[in-house]
């Protein structure tokens, strides 16, 4: 059955999930079933430590549909989302949250938004967040309205991951070289027509946030550097207007010294030190993330590696996997192993 063409791909990236998987399941089947269309689950679970894979291979044993690519460690939301894009194998592909924030049952419109249409992305757009802490809508304004000046006008600032993708987008997604690409950045910048589906953001069913502070400080940091350059104009500002002030600064030395003053000279000679040495240490650090950034991509490293795709033990079960055939040739599932979901969890 799963070797069969399907329609359409729900991508979903879990990292602990054991509370709500069986919720998400329990909401999300029927919705698919009642489709009446070949599909698959892509369930990516991103290095949990908890239940989740074990959860997950024993809720595929009455839901073939159901398809676990499990990563061998924990690699973030993003890159979690990029490892089920390569996976995917559907027409469409559906990227949805596995804490039913995001209501399965819009998928349905989604689908139907896209043929009716004939567009290549749908975006869920969230209507309402009132279910969201406000520092969670405090900070995500903030970052939203940062990135519609750095990104350009097209980025909804109510647009997160919940969205319909058609082959073609998720085509030239797996294509990108970029080794942290940020999906709801950069599916708006290609420029695929587009439609938007209205849904109100719910709670999360079960479990925490797997989204720290310091994740959305890692989200932020990616977003900016990988699409605008402006922070590396900024240092060249910072490093204008400082020089500026020091040779305002020497004049005015100067003139005291002429009319006889004895300045003291400690506070402001600490002062522009200060402030020069600051401003060097930006400029640094700003350089660094670029450089960081170039440096990443010419290792050439794998963002992430498949522990094991239950879709390849699918046809395993067929035929023996034959290297570099259909499913194992992706570059990043460079391994295959017999699932061994108790591995991860703790010892
Ligand atoms: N997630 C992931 N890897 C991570 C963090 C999160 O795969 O390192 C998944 C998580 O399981 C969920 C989705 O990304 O399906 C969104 O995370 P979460 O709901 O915790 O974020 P929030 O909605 O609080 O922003
Ligand atoms: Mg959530």
């Amino acid at each position: 059955m799963l070797l069969s063409p399907v329609t359409l791909s729900v991508v979903t990236p879990m990292f602990n999930e054991r509370e709500a998987v069986d919720h998400f399941v329990a909401r999300l089947r029927p919705v698919l079933d009642a489709l009446d269309e070949p599909y698959e689950v892509v369930a990516v679970d991103d290095g949990s430590s908890d239940a989740t894979v074990s959860r997950l291979m024993q809720l595929r044993a009455d839901w073939p549909q159901l398809r676990v690519v499990a990563l061998r460690r924990n690699v973030g939301h993003q890159t979690a989302l990029r490892a089920g894009l390569r996976a995917s194998r559907g027409g469409y592909v559906v990227s949805i949250d596995a804490d039913l924030q995001d209501p399965p049952e819009v998928i349905g419109e989604m689908l139907e938004a896209a043929r009716r249409e004939k567009v290549d992305v749908v975006y869920g757009v969230r209507s309402d967040r009132s279910t969201d802490t406000a520092f969670k809508r405090q900070t995500a304004g903030l970052y939203y309205r940062m990135m519609r000046r750095l990104v350009g006008p097209w980025v909804s600032d109510q647009a997160g991951d919940f969205r319909l993708m058609s082959r073609a987008v998720v085509d030239v997604l797996n294509e990108l070289p970029e080794p942290r690409p940020v999906y709801r950045l950069i599916v708006p910048s290609l420029g695929f027509a587009s439609a938007e589906v209205p849904y109100v953001r719910a709670e999360r069913v079960a479990g925490e946030t797997k989204y720290p502070l310091s994740k959305m400080i890692k989200l932020t940091i990616d977003s900016v550097t990988s699409f605008s350059a402006a922070p590396l104009k900024a240092a060249t500002w910072l490093g204008l207007f400082s020089f500026f002030a020091c040779v305002v600064l020497i004049a005015v030395a100067l003139i005291r010294w002429l009319a006889g003053e004895t300045v003291p000279g400690w506070t402001s000679l600490y002062l522009a030190v200060l402030l020069l040495g600051g401003i060097q240490l930006v400029c640094v650090g700003l350089l660094g993330e670029y450089i960081g950034r170039i440096y990443a991509a010419s290792q050439g490293r794998p963002a992430f590696l498949v522990a094991f795709d239950t879709a390849a033990l699918d046809v395993a079960t067929i035929a023996r996997p034959v290297p570099g055939g259909p499913i194992t040739d992706d570059v990043e599932a460079v391994e295959l192993a017999t699932p061994t979901p108790t591995s991860h969890q703790p010892a």
